[in-house]
């Protein structure tokens, strides 16, 4: 079993206590090849600041992830020719930061290579999928996400609001992504996609990782979980993938047996029953792979 996660929030767990990066010498072992790093830009998951706080917590966030390159061996992925061998894609989740494209192109610089437009909370880019003024994609947001496709970074709809989503995929057709997500057919709220989304980014090549806790996929056992998933990824066998949330779901709304990375192994036996090792396989893994090739690559064509 490989594995390549399109979320984790492990390191602001390690910013949180430097302890917690022990976790990460096991990756290797347990199958976890390749994982999305992602940047939690505030301190407190509810207390707010305007802009100060995001940017200090995404550049901490950039060298800790440097530190942990050096002390565990995991490479950070820059460009495709690190794709092979590398394991850290680094992301920020909402671009609160964000006044023009410059800073853009300085996280880029800083090698970034994922852009969450937006956490649970509005910013200057877009509205979040709970907004009160669903304002979609603003005209910086649009400036910004033009930018960042020339640069080949990955684009991240995840916490979006509808109309969002809806803005980004009428102007854009490659790089676009959602890391973590669940779906309405389960749990019927806006920060989960329905499976006509789902199709939507399918169409434009684009991947949707499916994370595990309760507000993503209701209060289902494992098993029930692999029974819906299996049938999910036959509707869409190269563009759903992992986006496990491992370290961002509180316990009390974490699934038994699917709550760590330790656990996905878990998950790819009771998917064994319904579905072929390859296609496992793309899902586990290749999807993803297949998807950063492409967007490190800048090889699709654009509208
Ligand atoms: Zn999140």
């Amino acid at each position: 079993m490989k594995v390549f996660d399109l979320h984790q929030d492990i390191l602001y767990h390690i910013i949180e206590n430097p302890k917690n990066s022990e976790i990460l010498k096991s990756y290797k072992n347990i199958g976890i090849e390749k994982f999305i790093f992602a940047i939690f830009p505030f301190r407190g998951f509810y207390e707010f600041y305007d802009v100060e706080e995001p940017l200090i917590y995404t550049l901490r966030g950039v060298e800790i992830a440097y530190e942990i390159e050096r002390k565990f061996h995991l490479k950070i992925i820059k460009r495709k020719s690190d794709l092979k061998n590398g394991n850290i894609i680094l992301a920020v989740e909402g671009l609160y930061f964000v006044r023009t494209i410059y800073e853009i192109r300085a996280v880029h610089r800083l090698g970034i290579r994922s852009l969450g437009l937006v956490w649970n909370k509005d910013n200057l880019i877009c509205s979040y999928w709970n907004s009160k003024n669903d304002y979609g994609l603003t005209d910086l947001g649009y400036d910004v996400i033009n930018e960042a496709i020339k640069l080949n970074m990955a684009i991240d709809l995840a916490h979006c609001s509808d109309k969002t989503f809806f803005d980004v995929l009428k102007s854009f057709n490659k790089n676009i992504f959602v890391s973590h997500t669940g779906l309405r057919e389960l749990n019927n709220i806006k920060r989960n996609l329905s499976e006509d989304m789902i199709y939507e980014i399918s169409k434009i090549n684009g991947i949707v990782g499916i994370a595990f806790g309760d507000i993503f996929l209701s209060k289902l056992s494992l098993k029930e979980i692999a029974k819906y998933l299996s049938k999910l990824i036959e509707k869409f066998p190269y563009n759903l993938s992992i986006g496990s949330d491992f370290y961002g779901v509180s316990r009390e709304h974490q699934i038994r047996n699917l709550n760590n990375p330790k656990h996905l192994k878990n998950l790819y036996n009771a998917l064994l029953e319904y579905l072929p090792n390859q296609t496992i396989e793309n899902f586990f893994y290749r999807n993803a792979y297949m998807f950063f090739n492409n967007v490190l690559n800048g090889s699709l064509s654009n509208k």
